[in-house]
């Protein structure tokens, strides 16, 4: 076999060895700990405390729908619902109840997956402050492995709610890839095995069929238990055993046997059409067979998965720039390299997946097919692989440098892989002292070699998959037509790429440096304030949450309402705008490949009455992000060609937005919300032609340049002393500038208003929103947790009762929001469901009848898991960049402190009080409803 032959070829390159045989092993992390009882169980435990004093807990499963016969089908899926409904030590709702006793919210922190060949179950985030606590979790993994009750009663209820999510996930590309799945894995039962599996065996199967896939597959030899977190690992580790000796594994236990997907000699071509697809995708694959499983613990394995990422890397950048062409027939094209359409592990594939113009979907696979023959007869050049490897050095740094911050999860999926997929887990130190070993020693012709291997350029192992929208009047693409194209392209004489690089510094010239001018220090929120020469403010806040993190956020007053309803098509695109247009001398493209290596990126968002500016960096590229910071305020290069892709991406979306009913849908309820306002609204597909690149930089200038008039918050790990300088430098110098004044441009609906509209689908969905709106109530500590709390128990009771009593919807929810972008702050509490259409009145009615109970009385039971669950958000908030730059930036702007005195607050939330506040929230009188059905 081809491959294999490679990677001993490469192995001996990097390592200098005699033989195949001595390739080494890669060490397995001395951290952790795994063992293996006598009935198979593996279990992996380790000790970290990050996040502090909290633990995670996994069961990984061995098995997935590609176990199920074919009487079966979605009965994995199906078993892994019934986890939650009732089990040996949690008999009927126990389970989820008590788990929320412990903080542990259904959805967030405790969840599973079912995929085609894994069954993930887990509760994340238990606070570690009761061994008790701990147990439990362990006893609920016992469950789970040999446990569930799949209780007859609770099987028939359950039905409906995977009909729910079924309909929920019932997208066209679904329905086509349902379809084309029996040819695209012609010979497998991969062909046939989705997870969700077919409704009419959902609906009609008998509770013991279920009972003999759970036996038959749930096995301690099938399953790994993972632990990481704040715990004893000594401990825990008697305690599985006190747990789990006793389940027995019977001798004649059916084998897990690896499902193979033969390769194809002729390519295989299939086109599919749905009435509801917005745009053409192709999915190009070129299969090959994964590097052998005993190979995967070796050295060899990090060797390629060097290769593939730097192949990857250098492809998708050759097609960013492509893209950039006004000729380019797609408007996307990304490659990535792994299983075979992510779904199969016994053969993998570098996967295209491309966007292309409507009518150009033919000249599409052309150029795939064309660029990939490139790179097989003349590879990469220099300064493309010097720019991969320089990424590539540079990420891995940064997860060096954060080595000591390591997160539960990240820990624990890696144990997961190296159950289910046999990934080495080595130590940090030793992966990135190999990876940078690999990096600078790996020649360039060894990369090369590898891609020039995973390429196809004949038609083994080659297949296309058009997706395209059903019209009538229209041509299809015909499988024979996508053949011939190939051959075509196969027939060109081409010539080797040319990278063009742009060799100067990012700013030519330096600004003159400005001062910090003044300092205080505010104790409570721990932070330094600095005053510029330019009436320019800086917060500093230094912390050491993560090792390789510095977050920069710079707001000013302004926004949209500095603009007329003439520029609504500017400041739609104006974020677009700054993203594919350039910087100072360089072009988007040549800033890119500027900017190789460097982990610096900033955006803007412009809002109603404001304009951010957000940046972000690690430790050592913190100059570079003063730089981008400095020349996105003052200097940004027109790119007509560059803005020109992503109009034509904005085009294609628009185009057809009609057979996009979540789109419609999410456009409807804006409208209402809005009370029509166009800012608010999906332009149509004409209004583009408004959108004028040059005007739309000049706004930026307007917004921007002033950087005097701006507040800017540093927080992250970085060097005071080293800060101060880059300050004076990229922010002191930029202009002053004038106080704006801003206006209220919000329009917000007012009284009762409804939306109800319906819409011809394939697959019948309704979509059900109910707003609550009040502008009369001051934005407090206070008021902000109010609406938190009363949102998040709402939304205990429409699970319970909406999805799990009345199976009307696979998902709801009801979240409160505060919108201060304007003269006065609008709270908003807003519920929501796709539900089914049969039972939409029901939910509907469920949303407004429990509100209106709610704002009389609250079960101290519905409370108090929230108040639980609020808390301990909020200790892993206190850890994280994102949430000081919320509570400084909030402070800094509206002079409200949402941190100090939280805990309290929540404490002494009451139901009284919550029932009080809806009361307040809907005594505004101001109720929208949006409501879309499927046409009968
Ligand atoms: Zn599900």
């Amino acid at each position: 076999m081809k491959l294999r032959k490679f990677f001993v070829a490469v192995a001996l390159l990097t390592t200098g060895l005699a033989s195949a045989q001595q390739m080494p092993d890669v060490p397995v992390d001395a951290g952790v700990r795994i063992g293996k009882l006598d009935n198979g169980l593996t279990y992996y435990l380790r000790h970290n405390n990050n996040p502090e004093k909290k633990a995670n807990f996994y069961i990984a499963q061995r098995v997935g729908s590609i176990q199920e016969d074919d009487s079966q089908q979605g009965l994995a899926h199906f078993l892994e619902h019934m986890a939650f409904n009732g089990s040996e030590h949690f008999p009927n709702g126990k389970m989820l109840e008590y788990l929320q006793t412990i903080g542990v919210q259904f959805g967030r922190s405790l969840n599973a997956y079912t995929s085609i060949d894994r069954t993930v179950y887990y509760i994340a985030d238990v606070s570690t402050e009761r061994q008790s606590a701990l147990d439990s979790c362990v006893l609920v993994l016992r469950d789970w492995s040999s446990g569930i009750t799949a209780d007859p009663a609770e099987i028939e209820k359950e039905r409906d709610v995977i009909h729910n999510e079924y309909r929920m996930r019932n997208s066209p590309n679904q329905r086509m890839i349902e379809r084309a799945l029996p040819t695209l894995f012609q010979g497998s039962k991969y062909g046939y095995r989705m997870p969700i599996g077919k409704m009419e065996i959902v609906d009609n199967f008998k509770p013991e069929e279920l009972v003999a896939y759970y036996k038959k597959w749930y096995r301690p030899d099938n399953q790994a238990l993972v632990i990481v977190g704040d715990i004893d690992v000594d401990y825990t580790e008697n305690l599985i055993k006190k747990l789990f000796n006793d389940i027995v594994v019977p001798a004649d236990a059916a084998k897990v046997i690896d499902e193979p997907v033969p390769d194809n000699e002729q390519a295989i071509y299939v086109a599919e059409k749905d009435k509801e697809q917005q745009y053409p995708i192709l999915l190009l694959s070129m299969k090959r067979d994964p590097i052998p499983a005993e190979l995967k613990k070796t050295m060899a394995y990090l060797v390629t998965d060097y290769l593939s990422d730097l192949t990857c890397a250098m492809i998708n950048s050759r097609f960013s720039e492509i893209q950039q062409q006004p000729d380019c027939p797609f408007v996307q094209t990304q490659v990535q390299d792994g299983n075979y359409l992510q779904m199969a592990r016994t053969k993998d594939a570098l996967l295209f997946i491309c966007v292309a113009k409507e009518g150009k979907e033919i000249e599409t696979l052309q150029a795939v097919i064309r660029e990939s023959k490139r790179i097989h007869d003349f590879g990469f050049t220099a300064t493309e692989f010097a720019r991969a490897k320089a990424d590539y050095l540079s990420a891995l740094e940064k997860q060096y440098t954060n080595r000591d911050k390591m997160k539960n999860n990240e820990f624990a999926n890696s144990y997961i892989e190296n159950f289910l997929e046999n990934d080495p887990i080595p130590s940090i130190e030793d992966y990135y002292q190999t990876m940078n070993m690999l990096a600078q020693q790996l020649p360039f012709e060894v990369v090369n070699q590898y891609a020039q291997q995973v390429v196809s350029v004949d038609d083994k192992n080659l297949v296309a998959f058009q997706m395209e929208q059903e019209k009538e009047g229209k041509t299809y693409l015909a499988p024979e037509a996508m053949k011939k194209a190939t051959e075509a392209v196969r027939a060109e004489t081409l010539t080797a790429w040319v990278d063009n690089v742009k060799e100067e510094p990012l700013i030519a010239e330096l600004p003159a440096k400005g001062q910090i001018v003044k300092e205080a220090e505010n104790k409570t929120l721990g932070y330094k304030e600095l005053t510029l020469s330019n009436g320019a403010k800086v917060i500093l806040k230094k912390t050491d949450f993560k090792d390789d993190e510095v977050m920069l956020q710079g707001e000013a007053k302004g926004g949209m309402s500095l603009f007329g309803k003439e520029d609504i098509m500017n400041l739609q695109l104006i974020e677009p705008a700054q993203m594919y247009s350039g910087l100072g001398n360089f072009l988007k493209s040549e800033l890119d490949k500027a900017l190789a290596g460097k982990q610096a990126s900033i955006g803007l968002s412009v809002k109603e009455d404001r304009q951010y500016i957000i940046g972000r960096s690690v430790p050592k590229d913190l100059e570079t992000l003063f730089q981008l910071l400095y020349l996105t305020q003052t200097n940004i290069k027109k790119d007509e060609k560059s803005m020109a892709s992503f109009v034509n991406q904005m085009q294609l979306i628009l185009q057809n937005k009609s057979l996009n009913h979540q789109l419609v849908y999410n456009d409807s309820l804006e409208s209402t919300k809005n009370s029509g306002n166009p800012l608010y609204r999906l332009p149509e597909v004409e209004d583009i032609q408004k959108f004028d690149y040059d005007r739309t930089l000049q706004m930026l200038k307007q917004l921007y340049a002033d950087g005097g008039q701006f507040i800017y918050t540093i927080i992250g790990n970085f060097d005071e002393q080293a800060v101060r300088p880059l300050i004076e430098q990229y922010i002191a110098s930029l202009p002053a500038g004038k106080a704006v004044q801003t206006k209220d441009i919000r329009t917000f609906f007012k009284g009762e208003k409804v939306n109800r509209f319906e819409r011809q689908m394939e697959t019948p969905q309704a979509q059900t929103t109910e707003i609550w709106m009040n502008d009369n109530l001051a934005y407090t500590l206070e008021n902000k947790v109010l609406l938190d709390a009363a949102s998040r128990v709402l939304t205990r009771i429409y699970l319970r009762t909406i999805r799990e009593e009345e199976s009307a919807a696979y998902n709801v929810g009801c979240g409160g929001t505060i919108d201060n972008f304007g003269a006065k702050p609008v709270f908003l509490l807003t519920a929501q469901a796709p539900t089914n259409p049969d039972k939409q009145t029901i939910a509907e009615d469920l949303m407004l009848k429990y509100l209106k109970e709610c704002m009389e009385n609250i079960d101290e039971a519905d409370l108090s898991p929230v108040k639980e669950t609020m808390l301990k958000q909020a200790e892993d908030a206190n850890r994280e960049n994102g949430h000081w730059m919320d509570v400084l930036t909030e402070w800094t702007a509206e002079g409200v402190d949402l941190q100090t005195g939280y805990a309290e607050t929540v404490k002494a939330l009451t139901p009284q009080k919550i029932s009080d506040f809806l009361r307040e929230i809907v005594k505004a009188g101001n109720h929208a409803s949006i409501v879309m059905m499927p046409e009968k």
